[in-house]
């Protein structure tokens, strides 16, 4: 099969690799239907990890082609969309809703689901299939559940938006533009989203942004303030990862208010002082897509929600390269790989 591999840091191509096989009886065999580049497969990319020889991708949808003699809940034929991380779905960890963090957790991006095919691991905890297979149009959509959507879902979720609340959201990429959506369908008052990009502040505006702050550090504390009568934001998004971008969240958050913090962090230190005295609620991490998956996969087929709309770049897998250059150039929002 072909599939994208990362060999150092700003060289990406596509290769032949091995057809995955069942392993073990709990794994199942998918045809991508279509994948995607993430925006953290651009910290390897920028050399902000080591990354050598690298296979890539951990976002999918496709069609199981084969399952392991143990799967009960999916099938060959069936379409299918998991998560980033795999999960058994039945430990207390996944029980409790963090199936993000299973005592069994199997990262799907060790696997490399910028290929043609992909194995899954515990497939029926993992895999949740449509009743019947979607319609091509919806197909992106379904393929943001995979990640973006369900990340951005857990961070608004962990920020308790919700009527009558104020939104802030931190960060322009496809999961901040995500949790401007997630905050619209649980129905905050008003979203406020900070990005100093004309056509992502569109989008956010798209998907329920009713503010738009274009400032930041102090700048876009102030702007905050003054938009929510000096006392700042009830729940805040934070997506992007950054000291920068966490300060701002935190500094963003009204006393008694919660951050979701869903950015992956990387050399992130939160002062003490500045963290007790701000008295917010912090929650967040990878996100627990799988919790998110029956309700998202249901407001998709509905047409209730169209996230398929943050993907502002399809170009076919074998040209995944100049994909990876457009998003690390911010020419593209994020970038679906057709098959
Ligand atoms: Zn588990």
């Amino acid at each position: 099969m072909r599939g994208v591999i990362m060999h150092s840091p700003g060289h990406v191509s596509v290769q032949d690799r091995p057809d995955p096989r069942i392993e073990k009886p709990t794994d199942a065999i998918i045809r991508l239907a279509a994948t995607c580049i993430c925006g953290s497969d651009l910290w390897p990319y920028r050399g902000a990890n080591d990354v050598h020889d690298a296979p890539m991708g951990h976002e999918y949808v496709g069609y199981v082609t084969e399952v392991g003699a143990d799967v009960r809940t999916v099938k060959v034929g069936d379409f299918v969309v998991g998560s980033f991380m795999a999960s058994d779905n039945t430990c207390e960890i996944c029980s409790a809703g963090y199936q993000s963090r299973c005592v069994d957790v199997v990262g799907m991006g060790g696997v490399g689901t910028q290929a043609q095919f992909a194995r899954i691991p515990h497939a029926d905890g993992t895999l949740v299939a449509t009743p019947e297979p979607p319609a091509e149009d919806l197909i992106p959509s379904y393929l943001a559940a995979s990640d973006v959507l369900g990340t951005g879902w857990f961070a608004a979720d962990a920020a308790e938006a919700g009527p009558g609340k104020t939104v802030v959201v931190v960060g322009d990429g496809a999961v901040g533009l995500m949790g401007v959506l997630a905050a619209q369908q649980m129905g905050a008052e008003r979203i406020i989203a900070m990005s100093r990009h004309a056509d992502r502040q569109a989008l956010a505006r798209e998907f329920g942004a009713t503010d738009i702050v274009a400032e930041r550090g102090d700048a876009g504390v102030a702007a905050v303030r003054e938009l929510t009568g000096g006392l700042g934001a009830h729940s805040v998004i934070e997506a992007v990862g950054t000291q920068e971008s966490m300060m701002q969240a935190v500094r963003s958050t009204r006393a008694g208010g919660h951050v979701g913090f869903v950015g992956v962090s990387h050399g992130v230190e939160l002062p003490g002082d500045k963290l007790f005295y701000s008295a917010v609620h912090l929650h967040g991490g990878p996100a627990p897509v799988r919790r998110y998956l029956p309700d998202l996969l249901q407001r998709i087929a509905d047409r209730t929600i169209d996230p398929g709309k943050v993907f502002d770049l399809r170009i076919p897998l074998e040209q995944a390269a100049e994909g990876y250059r457009a998003m690390d150039q911010r020419e593209a929002i994020k970038v679906l790989l057709t098959l």
